[in-house]
């Protein structure tokens, strides 16, 4: 009886869950750095020897993309580069924007990281959007996210409300929303959560309650990720 007593504790309490703790690896910069050879056969041989190595490992990995080095030597984007991305994308990993020019936001104007942010991610979303899967993150250059709280919620106050109304007419907030109601969907679809129930995946996801959960989730999906049981492990 005392077992089983201490067992319930353990349960009730989480006494037995040491923190799970999870590691990230990301590449910056790709398809290639900078500082790299950026002739196209040399491109070709270190990213299917980095792909090769990440394979062999079975690391899930993200890689972060600056879109100016899709650019060619007129300027326009390069198929030859492009494929460089494909081939991530055929390994399994995830792609992110790492801006257009890998620019500095402790540097750069907010109206200026912004549109780099916005440039940044054009041919990345088709690449994906071509295979159903969506972008899904962004990483800023150098890890500079903005000097003060003032800039930082700059990025996501008026400015680029307006570049987003105007250039993809929905707001910011839809925007963002979007993104953490695909997340949500993903996980459902995911064997990893099926012990997590709606509201933890969508937390998790970034909303901040369950109402701001369903009130995106009715304004985007049809049908909706909430059509799913909203009690008890999802699946
Ligand atoms: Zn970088």
């Amino acid at each position: 009886m005392r077992l089983v007593i201490v067992t319930i504790a353990a349960v009730v309490f989480g006494l037995a869950q040491p923190p799970q703790r999870e590691v990230a690896v990301t590449f910056d910069d790709l398809p290639i750095a900078g500082v790299l050879p950026r002739d196209i056969a040399s491109s070709r041989t270190l990213t299917d020897q980095l792909l090769g190595a990440i394979a062999a490992h079975h690391v899930p990995v993200a890689g972060f993309v600056n879109e100016s080095k899709l650019a060619g030597d007129g300027g326009a984007v390069d198929p030859d580069r492009v494929a460089l991305l494909r081939r991530w994308l055929d390994a399994g990993l995830e792609l992110g924007n790492h801006t257009y020019s890998h620019a500095d936001f402790h540097t750069a104007s907010l109206a200026d990281f912004e549109a780099d942010v916005i440039n940044g991610e054009a041919t990345t979303r088709r690449l994906l959007e071509e295979r159903g899967r969506t972008l899904r993150f962004f990483r800023h250059p150098f890890l500079h996210t903005g000097r003060d709280l003032a800039t930082r919620a700059g990025l996501s106050s008026h400015n680029l409300s307006q570049l987003l109304n105007e250039e993809l007419r929905r707001t910011f907030f839809d925007y963002i929303n979007s993104h953490r109601v695909e997340e949500v969907k993903r996980c459902l679809l995911d064997p990893a959560y099926e012990r997590q129930t709606l509201l933890d995946i969508a937390m998790a996801s970034g909303f901040s309650s369950k109402t701001a959960f369903n009130t995106a989730d009715k304004r985007r999906t049809h049908p909706s990720a909430s059509g799913r049981p909203t009690a008890g492990p999802c699946g």
